[in-house]
């Protein structure tokens, strides 16, 4: 039986199949970590069934945590344009985040993002694990240090390693860029189109990554 109580990681509600219409099922009901108390509904993942690219982010946004689905709000937007510059078709791509509920703090009428400590981050993972499983992504886009620590090391820097092709074992090739949403955050005109050249460029990294490993087909067949 499902525990129904809060506790302090999603594996006591992971279900038995792990295909992901039943995890994105049972994810609604997850009580793994607090971060379900004040947001609207779980942001589960994205994408076709078996997809050769997955990308990372950190949380649901304002308008991801209404909408119910991920990458929906402005960096998801920029997401999407900086994704088609780089050759990579999002409709191929499953897009998911790290934490899966919006952790948010009122300023005035707004929700303004609150980044998950990394309690709440090692509670959600087993959902971005079996993600991963069902998915079976030739390579992951970590967007931001969230989804790197995530997945990588508490103390991976995106600063230091963006760009590069990391292999960790059990994964498929992972490579971690910023978060779109910190191009959005750019002082100036200037720097934002900088900040997106560069991630753009990342993006393009991982699309050539993708173009030499097996195809699809032979893959996922
Ligand atoms: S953030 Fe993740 S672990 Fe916490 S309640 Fe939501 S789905 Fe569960």
């Amino acid at each position: 039986m499902r525990l129904k109580t809060p506790t302090t990681s999603a594996l006591n509600f992971l279900p038995e199949q792990h295909d992901l219409g039943s995890l994105r099922a049972a994810a609604k009901d997850c009580r793994g970590c607090d971060l379900y108390l004040n947001a609207t509904q779980t942001v589960f993942g994205e994408g076709p069934r078996l997809s050769r690219i997955l990308f990372v982010g950190e949380q649901p946004g304002d308008q991801e945590d209404i909408a119910g689905k991920p990458f929906v709000g402005p960096a998801g937007r920029l997401l999407d344009a900086c994704m088609e510059e780089a050759g990579i078709d999002r409709r191929t791509a499953y897009v998911t985040n790290a934490v899966k509920h919006f952790k948010w703090e009122p300023r005035g009428k707004r929700r303004i993002h609150k980044k998950p400590r990394m309690n709440e981050v090692t509670a959600c993972r087993p959902w971005l694990d079996a993600e991963i499983k069902a998915v079976r992504p030739k390579l992951i886009v970590c967007l931001g240090a969230t989804a790197a620590q995530s997945l990588l090391d508490s103390s991976f820097r995106v600063t230091q390693k963006r760009g590069q092709l990391i292999h960790l074992a059990g994964y498929p090739l992972i490579l971690a860029t910023v978060h779109p949403s910190s191009i959005l955050r750019a002082q100036s005109e200037e720097d934002r189109e900088r900040e997106k050249m560069h991630f753009v460029a990342d993006l393009m990294t991982a699309a050539k990554a993708l173009s030499q490993s097996s195809p699809a087909s032979e893959e996922h067949g």
